[in-house]
């Protein structure tokens, strides 16, 4: 039953029961409608509306997203209640998102637990409120707080949906307090007068939203809709928004954030299935990963023995841990009093592995070194007990090796945090040759206990992420020998919708990082290779080290980075000692190069098994590196494209430089099946 009715004191009582979350999904419509013939029919005076379980309703149905639409439509359900002959008032026993509120807002009153969270958050999945969210908040609330909450989709608690006006009050028993509640005559909301218009909040909106979410349609058309409220007459605005939100439904955007949503969830079940419970761990190296790895394993209740080489090197590490718990007592989530309890009770420092307690766990995240973390897991291995598991987080070395000797080796395998990884949602879970099932899913618990998203991922260099980086660097470089100049690489990337160009992200990253990694694979010797000189000049005869320097590929002088003079210089040199005529690059051909670069570097992953399916690779790109999550991520990307497109390009950079590109087979095979990359 996902809906049904009792009716006792004149009050017909609708629950909405649709496990998990009361999604309105096509059979809680008809029960809907059903319930409100119901009460309809009977002599009551009141109706309350309300959910089973926690949740009040947590939105549409995720299901039913790329079917048309079918009988009965939220809006009419929306606009039934709003005209209901006697009151109907929402009990919002819990979280009442997107359609949810939609439902609560055309009710009289509306009444939340102190619990309940509210928001419209339909822009993050590509589309805008359809069933009269963007027409009635502002009726309620005025435009600045509708836009606010509908062009960013924020979700807000009961007591600041109060102080706004979305409700009417916060009640420990909302449906007692629905019971309760003194009738009086009020307007329903449709009806209350349009919201005065408020020309610079709309303004600000659409800064704020293309600043925020740049590239993204979704926001900029809420915030018109929003606007359009206090011109519009109710009917005319929701007649806009509903013709708006069915454009939308359609559209690439739409179909791309679904993608990254269905891949999350799927991600995110993985982690419940089996595996050990994680209790206590050891986190050896607390720099700039270890501390971070070791703060969150702490937040959820994990004791952790950091160890560092020496007591120096602990005495940083334990500062590196306080700055963390200083951080959130800053930004409020926690006092310092409850900080400095759970750092005592959670932390042990360690030089040494002497007296390392008998941990569940324990992750390497020390230097970027192979013979250090071979070192680092002989010591931990007597240290600890047979059974713990050992993990490495690191970026590119090859995990089978770093695992060589130790004792019963299926424990072993690579846990790949991205900085700052309290923070980061992403995880490459990596798997060794050796790694057993039962690692991997004491991994995947953790990983659903620290609330990630985790990848599986094989073993080669840089496993999905940096593998993909370091393709997609090494044809910007290319581009740069060709003619273009890193300012308008990055420029390009931005305007493709990056958070930040590849040339950005090394002046805030280092270069030396990258630097350090050509070296290990040593490009600058490598066979039937195009090695491309000018980011190891840069770094060799310049020291130019990124913003921790002044200077990097660009030039920083307080807080602004403006194009070095001596990086052109250097670029032009390049080309001439390779006898390259420069040439200009449109912005499209420059995002056409580097991200059919990605591509096709995702389709080798794939091939060799490195990635299980293509929407892995799109949420580590999405998650890890920036990749403009509303285009789903490079392998959806390919797809929108169109994959013989994508086949077309990659033949056509191969004939001019087959050093550095070719077609891979898995594109071949899908472009002659007819498949879409989503579904590999
Ligand atoms: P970091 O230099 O900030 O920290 C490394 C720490 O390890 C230092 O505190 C050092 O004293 C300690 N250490 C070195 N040798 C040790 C040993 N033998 N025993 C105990 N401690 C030792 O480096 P980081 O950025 O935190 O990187 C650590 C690892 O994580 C590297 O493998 C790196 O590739 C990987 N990683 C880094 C990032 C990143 O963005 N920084 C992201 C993912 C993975």
């Amino acid at each position: 039953m996902s809906v049904s009715v009792r009716i006792d004191d004149r009050i017909a009582l609708i629950t909405i029961d649709n496990p998990p979350v009361n999604v309105t999904s096509h059979a809680v419509r008809e029960g809907l409608m059903a319930a409100l013939d119901e009460a309809g029919a009977a002599d009551v005076g009141r109706v309350i509306l309300t959910g089973a379980g926690k949740t009040f309703v947590a939105g549409a149905d995720a299901r039913e997203f790329s079917a048309p639409p079918r009988e009965p439509h939220l809006p009419d359900i929306v606009a039934r209640i709003e005209r209901f002959p006697v009151p109907v008032i929402a009990a919002i026993n819990g979280a009442a998102l997107g359609g949810g509120l939609e439902l609560a807002l055309a009710c009289r009153w509306r009444i939340a637990a102190p619990a309940a969270t509210l928001g419209l958050p339909e822009v993050t999945l590509g589309v805008v409120p359809g069933a009269g969210g963007t027409q009635r908040l502002p009726r309620l609330t005025g435009l600045p707080a509708a836009l606010s909450l509908i062009s960013e989709g924020r979700i807000v608690a009961a007591a600041e949906a109060l102080r706004l006006g979305v409700i009417d009050a916060v009640d420990a028993d909302p449906v007692a307090a629905a019971r309760a509640l003194a009738l009086t005559d009020r307007p329903a909301t449709g009806d209350l007068p349009a919201p005065a218009a408020a020309d610079a909040a709309v303004e600000a909106a659409r800064r704020q939203a293309a600043k925020r979410m740049p590239g993204q349609i979704a926001p900029l058309e809420a915030i018109e809709l929003v606007a359009a409220a206090a011109r519009l007459p109710l009917a005319e605005g929701l007649a806009l928004e509903r013709q708006t939100f069915l454009n939308l439904k359609t559209s690439d955007q739409a179909a791309a954030l679904r993608h990254i949503f269905f891949a999350e969830r799927a991600a995110a079940g993985r982690g419940r299935e089996g595996g050990a419970d994680i209790r206590s761990a050891v986190v050896v190296g607390g720099g700039t990963m270890g501390s971070s790895i070791a703060y969150a394993l702490a937040g959820i209740g994990i004791d952790v023995a950091l160890v560092e080489t020496d007591a120096a090197a602990v005495e940083r590490a334990r500062a590196n841990v306080t700055k963390l718990y200083d951080d959130a007592v800053r930004r409020g989530k926690s006092t310092p009093e409850a900080a400095a309890a759970d750092r005592e009770a959670r932390f042990t420092f360690h030089a040494g592995y002497d007296a390392l307690p008998a941990a569940d766990i324990a992750i390497e995240a020390a230097f970027e070194d192979l013979d250090v973390k071979r070192r680092i897991f002989s010591a931990l291995d007597p240290a600890l007990p047979e059974t713990a598991v050992l993990a490495t987080n690191t970026s590119y070395l090859d995990v089978n090796r770093i695992a060589e000797g130790i004792r019963n080796p299926g424990r072993f395998l690579g846990l790949h945090f991205f900085s700052p990884a309290h923070v980061m949602k992403l995880l490459e879970v990596v798997k060794a040759r050796e790694t057993a099932p039962e690692t991997l899913a004491t991994a995947l618990r953790l990983a659903a206990r620290l609330k990630k998203i985790p990848v599986l991922a094989g073993v080669c260099d840089g496993f999905i992420g940096n593998r993909i980086l370091t393709r997609y660097r090494q044809t910007t470089d290319i581009l740069l020998i060709e003619g273009a100049t890193p300012w308008q690489v990055d420029a390009a990337m931005r305007g493709f919708g990056m958070a930040m160009g590849p040339y950005e992200v090394q002046d805030l990253s280092g270069l030396d990082i990258a630097y350090a990694n050509r070296k290990r694979l040593g490009w600058k010797t490598k066979r039937d290779f195009r090695y491309i000189p000018i980011a190891d000049r840069v770094v060799e005869e310049t020291g130019r080290l990124g913003r921790k320097t002044g200077a990097g590929w660009y030039d920083h002088a307080e807080g602004q980075a403006s194009p070095s003079a001596l990086v052109g210089r250097i670029v032009e040199e390049e080309s001439a000692r390779a006898g390259i005529a420069r040439r200009s690059f449109t912005d499209e051909e420059i995002v056409d190069r580097a991200v059919t670069a990605m591509i096709e570097e995702g389709f080798r992953i794939l091939e060799e098994g490195i990635a299980e399916k293509a929407s892995d690779i799109d949420l580590v790109l999405v998650h890890g590196y920036a990749f403009p999550r509303w285009r789903g991520g490079p392998m959806h990307h390919a797809g929108r494209i169109g994959l013989s497109e994508i086949e077309r390009r990659l033949a056509a950079f191969a004939a001019a430089d087959p050093l550095s590109w070719s077609v891979p087979s898995l594109l071949r095979r899908a472009v002659e099946e007819g498949r879409d990359p989503d579904g590999l």
